[in-house]
Order: structure tokens, then sequence, then C-alpha cells
């Protein structure tokens, strides 16, 4: 069975194919990145009219890339939430358009449910049950995860997401969006004792996390220095203060949920799980504790279709019913995970 995924909650447009025999086929991917760096941030109206502009394009590429007809795809999975409307929107109605022309059943996918089974599409993948970290733009949860459709939430953030505490502190120290990557290649060139900041809710006796505090301590910080002054080796001790401190609490806060679930796997998934220095932390944990710790594939670390088409695939594999030839694309901008149908 071939499945067409079809990503576009944000600001990547991600088009794949995989099939139940014999893997991922293809994906083909746009980031939308460099549009919205020169304001700071996704500008949702911006994005929506590129994911029109890209995702006919990337659909030929994803075709061309598996040499498959489009009449050979079997069922089309897309992301339906959560994520901004109308870029779900533009997702949505492609598949369902897609769908309605070729005939073919079509599935609405939840856009975690795609991290969260992404380390499944990697060589080496892991086996149920597991502890998951999603660690994203928009979310810091860890979850037990059974099987699929079977996720359990052990604890998440009260405030900011990882990814966001990442993207905001590299903005206090003017380093574009999305910051993550830059802040942590600067890190490491930081001076670990220059700056102790700030480790929110290690110490919570709880799986939830807290990083608004730590992205107002780098604001202090930033302002003490003086802004306009902070030379960059004082910017690589801030950025270094920071990547320690948020990946000892995500580190911590990991090994609490093996200790507590009681397993032995472990999966990181979404964009922050890219991070170098949180994943020498984890494997060096993971060394000393004796638990196996799993990332996907650096490229579907951040979104993708391949995760979406994946996640598609094996909601169908399990139950064939799941796509139905209903194309009243129906979208769900917000949409807690818990409220996700089991299989
Ligand atoms: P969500 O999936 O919660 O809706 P999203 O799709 O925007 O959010 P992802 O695409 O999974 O999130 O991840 C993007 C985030 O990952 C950004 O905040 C980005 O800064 C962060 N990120 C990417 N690479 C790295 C890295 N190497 N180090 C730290 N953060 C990173
Ligand atoms: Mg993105
Ligand atoms: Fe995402």
């Amino acid at each position: 069975m071939i499945v067409l995924g079809v990503e576009s909650s944000c600001d990547e447009t991600g088009l794949a194919l995989y099939d139940t025999d014999r893997g991922l086929l293809s994906h083909a991917l746009y980031s939308q990145v460099a549009m919205h760096e020169e304001y700071g941030g996704v500008v949702p109206e911006l994005a929506s009219r590129d994911h029109i502009r890209r995702a006919i394009p990337l659909l030929e590429e994803a075709l061309a890339g598996a040499a498959i007809a489009p009449q050979a795809i079997d069922a089309i999975a897309y992301t339906q939430g959560p994520g901004l409307a109308g870029a779900l929107l533009v997702g949505s109605s492609i598949a369902c358009s897609l769908g309605l022309a070729l005939d073919k059943p079509v599935l609405g996918i939840h856009h975690l449910e795609g991290h969260l089974l992404s380390p499944l599409l990697a060589s080496d993948p892991p086996e149920f049950p597991f502890v998951a970290l999603l660690v994203s733009g928009g979310h810091t949860q860890l979850m037990r995860v059974d099987g699929v459709g079977q996720y359990e939430m052990l604890g998440e953030t009260v405030d900011d997401a990882a990814g966001e505490a990442f993207d905001k502190s590299a903005k206090l120290l003017g380093l574009g969006y999305p910051g993550g990557p830059a802040i942590s290649r600067l890190a490491e060139f930081g001076d670990p004792q220059a700056y102790k900041l700030p480790r929110p809710m290690l110490h919570s006796k709880d799986l939830n996390f807290s990083f608004s505090g730590l992205k107002t301590a780098v604001l202090t910080v930033v302002k003490k220095a003086g802004t306009a002054n902070v030379c960059e080796q004082d910017k690589a001790n801030i950025a270094r203060g920071f990547v320690d401190a948020i990946v000892d609490v995500l580190t911590a806060k990991c090994l609490a949920a093996l200790k507590q679930t009681g397993l032995k796997r472990l999966v990181i998934a979404g964009g922050v799980g890219a991070n170098s220095q949180l994943r020498a932390a984890l494997n060096a944990a993971a060394a000393k504790k004796r638990f196996r710790v799993y990332y996907p594939e650096l490229e579907f670390c951040t979104d993708n279709g391949a995760m979406i088409a994946f996640a598609g695939a094996m909601r169908l594999m399990i139950n064939p019913q799941a796509a139905q030839r209903d194309y009243g694309f129906n979208v769900r901008p917000r949409w807690p995970l818990d409220e996700l149908k089991v299989v």
C-alpha cells in the first residue's frame, strides 16, 4: 500500500510517499524560514500563500523520486491539526482534491503523532512501549507510547515550549529566526562557568516543565551586559548558560519518566531533538543508566511529509477503514493529543 503524506501545519511544506512494503519511497520538502526571517517569526498569511505555491511542484518531485504515477497512490494522509488554520486548510484541501480526482480515500493525521512516530522511520527503530520526549517549536511533552494511537501524557510544559525558549532566547541575542540551531552553535564557544542560569522545575517532583523563567533570565543577563555592546564571547557565554540549563532540565525529566514507567527505551522527537548538546547529554545518561535512546533522522526532526505519510500508513495497517472518501476538509487548529482517537 502506498500512502501520500501532506504536511503544511506551519512553515514547511512536505510531501512524501511511503510504501508499507518498501518503506519511504521519496520525500520532498520546502522550508519557508528565509521568507519569515525578516519578520522574526512565522507570518500566518504568508505561510498559507506559500504552501499553495509549493505543494504541486513538491508533489511532482515526490512522484518523480518514487518513480510512480499518481494512480499508484492508495491513500492520502494529511496533517489535520494542530497548527495554523490557514496553513492546515491548504494541505487538507490539496489532499482532499487529489483524493477526489484520483478516487482515493483520505485520512487526517495529528501532527504530533507524526513527530512521535518519526523515529520509527530510522534504520534501527525502537519497539513499543517507550517513553517519548516531544520537544518542538510549540510543544514539550513526555509521553508513554504503547503503540500507534496509544499515548499517555506523563507531563508537559506549563508555559513556553523548549523550541520556543530556544527561539526567543536566540532573538534576545540577536541571532535571527529560527534561533535554535544558531544559539546551539554559538554555545559551543561559550564558557560554561560564566553564567549559571536557573533550571526551572528541576526538582518539581513531577514530569512538567516551565521555560518562560529561563527566557526571562536570558533577558536579564543580556540587559545587564548592555544590549548594544555584548561582545561575541559574552554572547557565546550566555548561549552556553542557556543551553546547559535547558539540556539539564530535559535530561533530568527524561530520566525521571523512565524511572516512573520502568521502561528502558527513550525516544526523542521534534525539532529540538536535532540539538547536539541534548543528544550528547542523553547519550551519556543512556550509557551510564543502561537505557537506549532513539532519535529520528536529522532531516525528520523538524516538520516534514514523511512522518505524516508514515503515521497514515501505520494507522491504515491497523485499520484499513481509517481512510475514507470524505473530502469535506475539516482542520483542527487546536487539537489536544489526548483527544486523538485510538486506531
Ligand atoms: P509543533 O510541532 O509543536 O507544532 P513546530 O512544528 O514549529 O512545532 P518543529 O518543526 O518540530 O516545531 O521544530 C522547530 C523548533 O526546533 C524550532 O523552535 C527550532 O528552533 C528548534 N530547533 C531546530 N533545530 C534545533 C537545534 N539544533 N537546536 C535547538 N533547537 C532546534
Ligand atoms: Mg517549522
Ligand atoms: Fe512540528
